[in-house]
């Protein structure tokens, strides 16, 4: 029962002190949880402070692999939108 943080982590340090059971570390790229230590913060909190803290949606993962905080669900922009964006954005 841990949560991962994956490559898209973009080392803002907001999550390592919020955690409880000080299993967030700072790897070389960047943050990593020990899976040994992380308790998905039940006992301690009613969700995860690593993801309630993320800005980064898709960084944090449950220990089923499915993004915390999906695309969408901090920005409200719905990701297909995001994509119509994104390749506007490109082709100027
Ligand atoms: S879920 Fe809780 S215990 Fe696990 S890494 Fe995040 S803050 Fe720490
Ligand atoms: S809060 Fe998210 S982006 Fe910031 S260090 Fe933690 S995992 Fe990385």
């Amino acid at each position: 029962m841990a949560l991962k943080i994956i490559d898209t982590c973009v080392n803002c340090y907001a999550c390592e002190p919020l955690c409880p059971s000080k299993a967030i570390y700072k790897a070389e790229a960047y943050f990593l949880i020990n899976p040994k230590k992380c308790t998905e913060c039940v006992g301690d909190f009613d969700v995860p402070q690593c993801a309630s803290i993320c800005p980064i949606e898709g960084a944090i993962l449950d220990s089923a692999g499915i993004a915390i905080n999906p695309p969408g669900s901090l920005t409200g922009i719905p990701p297909e939108k995001m994509a119509e964006a994104m390749a506007e954005l490109q082709a100027h």
